[in-house]
């Protein structure tokens, strides 16, 4: 769903794979952990329907909303500026 200027979940399948789509591409910096007290501050979230969860193991953190424009694939015509980067650290995209 779409409420206000930002899409929150739960996301539809279609929604998940965008955003995913999203923070693999390199086209802007990826969503990562606010939690974990900083330390996971280069783990780059994975969406599923019911929000961002974080890679690392027993991380409690999630997030429940994204840019309308990460969520319905426009990202996909934006100039890319980032390359992926190593210093992200990935969990299980999809
Ligand atoms: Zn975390």
């Amino acid at each position: 769903m779409v409420s206000g200027d930002l899409a929150r979940v739960p996301w539809s399948a279609d929604q998940v794979e965008s955003l995913n789509g999203f923070q693999r591409a390199g086209v802007w910096h990826p969503f990562t952990c606010s939690g974990g007290g900083g330390e996971h501050s280069d783990a780059v979230l994975t969406a599923r329907e019911d929000g961002w969860h974080c890679p690392v193991a027993g991380c409690p953190h999630v997030q429940s909303w994204a840019f309308p424009a990460m969520a319905d694939g426009s990202w996909r015509e934006w100039p890319r500026s980032h390359e992926p980067n190593e210093r992200y650290v990935y969990g299980d995209l999809p």
